[in-house]
């Protein structure tokens, strides 16, 4: 079989196209066969080695694909079912196996690539809306890069739950994306102010929470545009990490509560995966939850398709096809 390797962190250049032997299942495994992979920008990070993983190492975090054998102690999964997860490392490759307590099974009438594209980003845009800073009806929200993977299926979640969106995107075309999810405002922060803008819908008052994917070049910035009291959710950095700080920041702004979370600590549970991975395969299946996949890659090209994320050439979701 193919698979995707890091033999060294750096650039995408790393991430070599080797043959391999097909894996066999231990126990509570299951051995699927890849439909498609998904890729996220934590691939990135372990990649660059801002995020830790032992060398030699295949990334991907995301799959979707059909059970070819599971190993002893198996018993809710069985050959030929489809399944998707999110969260276990190994995904950019012809086979993987996958401990059967991430899997979930993939429901009718949804397509694998479909069910690949939309497990992380989308459990992911799921606890950030229900969970981290749970948005009722009449909330404001800030949704920075809000035409991308994660960005754009929390602005629709947002608008289910009744909150006021303003997103942030990169250019016009990205805003209209954006926009095309719901999004009540979409600012072009690279040529606009979005402190000053957002202040301006707002009539100075601010928003109850900015949840930040950027990092780095956003981050401070958006603590101006928080309502005493709020929350700000800093869940990524696109565009760079952000540095240490002084947390009295915080006091100051409006005695401001942050978090930093990540979906690996919100699907702690059978019971949780099968809440958010539930709502949103069935939401995306009724169609009350549209994905929007930017491209797909033969798994070879896994190099490109970590260029273009990086190179903030993409909105939406970008998948390997073995
Ligand atoms: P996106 O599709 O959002 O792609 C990243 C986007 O970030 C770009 O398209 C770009 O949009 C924006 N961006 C702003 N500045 C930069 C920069 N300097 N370089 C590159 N991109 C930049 O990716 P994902 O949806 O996969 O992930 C978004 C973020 O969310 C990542 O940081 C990721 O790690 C994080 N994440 C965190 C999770 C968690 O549980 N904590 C889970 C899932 C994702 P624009 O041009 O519009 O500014």
């Amino acid at each position: 079989m193919k698979i995707i390797k890091v033999l060294q962190h750096g650039g995408p250049e790393q991430l070599q196209y080797l043959d391999a032997e097909v894996p066999s299942p231990g126990p509570g495994q299951a051995l699927i066969k890849i439909a498609a992979a998904g890729v996220n920008f934590i691939d990135v990070y372990f990649r660059t080695g801002l995020y830790k993983a032992d060398l030699p190492f295949t990334p991907g975090n995301e799959a979707a694909g059909v059970i070819e054998a599971v190993g002893e102690g198996v018993t809710d999964f069985a050959p030929g079912d489809r399944v998707a997860y999110a969260m276990f490392r190994g995904s950019y490759a012809d086979y993987t196996v996958v401990p059967v307590t991430q899997l979930v099974k993939v429901p009718e009438g949804l397509e694998l690539e479909t069910a690949a594209a939309a497990m992380l980003q989308g459990m992911t845009a799921h606890y950030l809306s229900h969970s981290s800073f749970p948005l009722k009806a009449g909330d404001k929200c800030l949704v920075h890069a809000a035409a991308g993977g994660a960005g754009r299926l929390l602005v629709q979640m947002a608008k289910m739950l009744g909150a006021t969106v303003y997103g942030t995107a990169g250019s016009d075309e990205k805003a209209e994306i954006a926009k095309s999810a719901g999004a009540d405002e979409v600012i072009v922060y690279t040529c606009e102010d979005f402190v000053a803008r957002v202040k301006e819908f707002t009539g100075g008052k601010g928003v109850d929470v900015v949840y930040d994917s950027v990092g780095q070049s956003t981050f401070l910035k958006g603590l101006d545009l928080i309502r005493p009291r709020g929350m700000m959710v800093l869940f990524g950095q696109s565009s760079g990490p952000v540095a240490p700080f002084d947390p009295t920041i915080l006091n100051g702004k409006g005695s401001l509560f942050l978090t930093r979370p990540s979906l690996a600590h919100h699907c702690l549970t059978p019971q949780e995966l099968a809440w958010r991975a539930g709502d949103v395969l069935g939401w995306i299946a009724s169609g009350k939850l549209e994905l929007r996949i930017d491209k797909t890659y033969p798994l070879g090209e896994a190099f490109q398709a970590h260029t273009d994320l990086e190179g903030r050439k993409t909105a939406g979701k970008l998948l390997l096809l073995p």
